[in-house]
């Protein structure tokens, strides 16, 4: 099998181990005969593997006491939804950051609840930079930031100080570098990056806030439901939790988030350093707002286009075609991308300067 350099933004890229892993259980699971996506999610099997998912968030993201760990079904997407019907209080306000469109996406959620206010925007230059100098006003139920903008590339390298309870959306950076749980109501994000195959989101939220919404949540929807049955309230997506689990085992086998956010950091280096130093190339952002995970750029000579296209397709580079919003590249370096694809990127771009620059 070649070696395709994978920069997908999502799904993406999982250490090869786990696929290998992961294959082998779904033939065999812990030498029962059967495999992981045809026993019962009841059986202790299955709760092994999700406690262990549990336990393992917690253990990686130094989650304090009083917080819980849930792994539930609907994305993300669905999670704009389940926060905001969580955290909706007696104000009925909350307060959104519109970095890019998951931003956006989330805020709107938010709007079938109560009034979603867009207290900073970066909007008007096409989401290529994180908005500074926040000032929240206390009319907020709460306050919604998105950590890393998986589409323009920016994401925030300090979180704004708030007394107002803060929720993040971590979708495409969780587990890729340190963060301070404590700072945050809830955090969550869907499994299609750092940490597993799509089907499951990962919720980590303050037990304290449960039961404190100002409406009626629907059963689904509603985190004590899943609170109360050890995220087994119906069947969980096991297949996407056991890759999930064998992933974080993965991660922390290697040294865990301080081992991981130096690799990040190396690899966003690498190409970062080429973008600013190749002609041929410049960033989407704005420098100090770059993302670690997806690195937006454009070429300067249009012209170069379908000759730089067919010179990383050729040697097995995939998914750097930026978003469509935006035009360009996407380069997305979650955590299982080596650094030799990294390295390889950036021989083509040298590549190219060499014969065109
Ligand atoms: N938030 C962010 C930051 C994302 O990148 C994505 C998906 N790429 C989503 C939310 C939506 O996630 P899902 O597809 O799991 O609903």
């Amino acid at each position: 099998m070649v070696q395709v350099h994978n920069f997908s933004a999502g799904p993406c890229v999982l250490p090869q181990d786990v696929f290998k892993e992961a294959s082998e259980a779904l033939l065999n699971f812990d030498d029962l005969g059967l495999s992981i996506v045809e026993i019962s999610h009841r059986s202790s099997n299955f709760i092994a593997v999700m406690e262990e998912a549990r336990s393992l968030v917690k253990e990686l993201l130094e989650v304090p006491s009083g917080y819980n760990v849930l792994f539930l079904q609907g994305g993300a997407s669905l999670g704009f939804l389940t926060v905001a019907y969580n955290m909706i209080g007696a104000k009925k306000k909350a307060a959104y950051i519109n970095t890019g469109s998951w931003a956006e996406k989330a805020s709107k959620e938010f709007g079938h609840l109560g009034e979603a206010d867009i207290i900073a925007s970066s909007a008007d230059k096409n989401f290529s930079y994180i908005p500074k100098g926040i000032k929240i006003g206390d009319d907020y139920d709460y306050l919604h930031l998105t950590s890393n903008n998986t589409i323009s590339g920016t994401q925030f390298k300090h979180f704004p100080s708030s007394a107002t309870p803060m929720v993040c959306d971590m979708s495409s950076d969780i587990f890729s570098r340190k963060i301070n749980v404590a700072d945050f109501d809830i955090i969550y994000a869907g499994a299609q990056k750092n940490m597993g195959p799509a089907g499951t989101a990962v919720y980590i939220f303050k037990e304290e806030i449960l039961g404190k919404s100002s409406v009626k949540i629907p059963t689904m929807l509603d985190l004590n439901t899943h609170a109360k049955k050890d995220s087994m309230f119906n069947t969980p997506p096991v297949f996407a939790i056991y890759v999930s689990m064998l992933n974080l085992r993965w991660l922390k086998r290697n040294g865990g988030i301080e081992w991981i956010e130096k690799v990040n950091q190396q690899k966003a280096d690498l190409l970062y350093n080429e973008i600013d130093s190749n002609p041929l190339f410049r960033g989407s952002t704005e420098v100090e707002d770059r993302s670690n995970m997806n690195a937006t750029f454009l070429l300067t000579e249009e012209t170069l286009t379908d000759t730089f296209n067919d010179m990383w397709a050729a040697a097995n580079i995939s998914g750097i075609k930026g978003h469509r919003s935006v035009g360009g590249y996407r380069a997305s370096m979650y955590n299982a991308l080596p650094i030799e694809s990294v390295q390889t990127l950036v021989e083509v771009m040298q590549e190219l300067a060499k014969k065109h620059g």
